[in-house]
């Protein structure tokens, strides 16, 4: 049992029409984050969830996960307003009768109502609980401008020239410093806060490309986007209206294990971004279980192999036979290939050999802050001929520290 534990003061701020439908809202939150449970709402504020647990710490667990997805504040006629819940958990074997388990449910709750702070605390493991505050943290971070971008571009083999360049987001914590994305992009999927993140990049990432446009410099700019956001409706409308009112030239990479999860809704919602103009690229190619099915049905112009293949590819036997017919099927689908990850001399020169399109890496440039790779561009250092075309990464030093 999941009750919105501040509705009788929602109820006097916003009144009752309002409080209602906020109440709806959150039991449609909870049939998100509890995809497998039955959920309904039976009371004003009382939401019952319905699910099978392995054992009560999986039942613990799920219930921090919904503290976790509520963090982030509901919107209601352009006023943010949070939903603290109070919960009243029960568990038995199969055989217990459904009425038993409610009526014990509610006597937890009743419980947890009185004691409302402390047993909220009890229930959330330590993992957990960092997920939570990772979470709230968030949230503030997106609107407090604490996030930022780094570019790094991506070289096109042939026209030895940049093409383009992905932006990878960082956070600077006001007490942790550079914070990578790996330690907070799986908490904002976890906890339904990947959408506004992503909005917030797509906003920064149009108002960069006008920034390098004016420079001189009308690069394609690659936005990550996470598989999650390929089937959230309003994400997709939004990113589209995004686009369609600049005229930035954008590329979304997206992996392809995202779209194997529902691929009706997803090569649909590629197929949009790309009636935007926007350029689609297969993230990560390899590294997840990669179906050439999908791979033929999706509007995409580019496949960047995954840096795991490229960095070992001059090291072990098998890797440059991946990467050569990884390459070929590529051209034969009509993409482009990006190779990630390349850190040394001898994969550049492999990869120029079996016919790679684009390279991008620790050799070429890390990613760096706009203003660095504004003068990056205008140094012109990747063009910089060389005696033969393997060698044109020569001789220059081009690769950047991070900040
Ligand atoms: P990714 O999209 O595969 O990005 C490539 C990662 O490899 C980046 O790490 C980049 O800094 C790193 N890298 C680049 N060149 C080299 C190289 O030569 N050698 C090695 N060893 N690594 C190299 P980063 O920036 O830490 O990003 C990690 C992941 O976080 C990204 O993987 C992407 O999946 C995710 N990510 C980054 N920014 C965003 C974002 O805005 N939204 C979402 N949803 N995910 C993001
Ligand atoms: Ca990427
Ligand atoms: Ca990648």
């Amino acid at each position: 049992m999941v009750e919105l534990a501040n509705f009788g003061a929602l109820r006097r701020r916003l009144g009752c029409i309002r409080a209602d439908l906020l109440a709806g809202l959150a039991a449609e939150r909870l049939g998100r984050l509890l995809p497998t449970a039955s959920v309904a709402k039976v009371g004003p504020s009382l939401v019952m969830c319905q699910f099978r647990v392995s054992d009560v710490e999986d039942c613990d667990r799920r219930i921090a996960a919904i503290e976790a997805g509520f963090v982030r504040h509901f919107i209601i006629d352009e006023m943010s307003v949070r939903i603290e819940l109070t919960f009243g958990a029960a568990s038995g074997p199969t055989c217990v009768d459904d009425v038993a388990l409610v009526e014990q449910a509610e006597a937890a709750l009743a419980e947890a109502r009185t004691a409302y702070r402390a047993v909220r605390h009890d229930v959330a493991p330590r993992a957990q609980g960092d997920i939570v505050r990772i979470a709230r943290e968030l949230d503030h971070a997106i609107d407090a401008d604490e996030l930022m971008l780094m570019y790094q571009p991506k070289v096109h083999v042939r026209r030895q020239e940049i093409t383009s360049a992905e932006a990878l987001i960082r956070w600077r914590h006001p007490e942790r410093g550079l914070v990578m994305p790996g330690d907070f992009v799986p908490v904002a999927e976890q906890c339904q806060l990947i959408d506004r993140m992503t909005l917030w990049t797509i906003r920064r990432v149009i108002d960069d490309q006008a920034t390098l446009a004016a420079r001189g410099h009308a690069l394609r700019l690659f936005i990550n986007i996470s598989g999650q956001l390929l089937g959230d409706a309003a994400f997709v409308e939004e990113a589209c209206r995004l686009v369609g009112a600049s005229d930035a030239k954008l590329g979304f990479e997206i992996t392809e294990t995202s779209v194997i999860r529902d691929p009706e809704s997803a090569i649909a919602n590629l197929q949009r971004f790309a009636d935007f103009g926007i350029t689609i690229a297969i993230d990560d190619y390899g590294a997840g279980l990669s179906s050439l099915a999908y791979l033929k049905q999706l509007p995409a112009r580019e496949l960047k192999i995954d840096k795991l293949f490229v960095t070992q590819l001059t090291s072990s036997n098998r890797d440059p036979l991946i990467v050569r017919s990884t390459i070929d099927l590529a051209h034969a689908l009509e993409m482009e290939v990006v190779a990630e990850g390349v850190e040394t001399h001898a994969a550049l020169a492999l990869l120029t050999v079996m016919g790679c399109d684009m390279v991008q890496g620790y050799l070429i440039s890390r990613p760096v802050p706009l203003d660095a790779l504004v003068t990056y561009l205008n140094e012109g250092a990747h063009r910089r001929p060389g005696p033969d075309p393997l060698t044109m990464f020569g001789g220059l030093n081009p690769v950047r520290r991070e900040a």
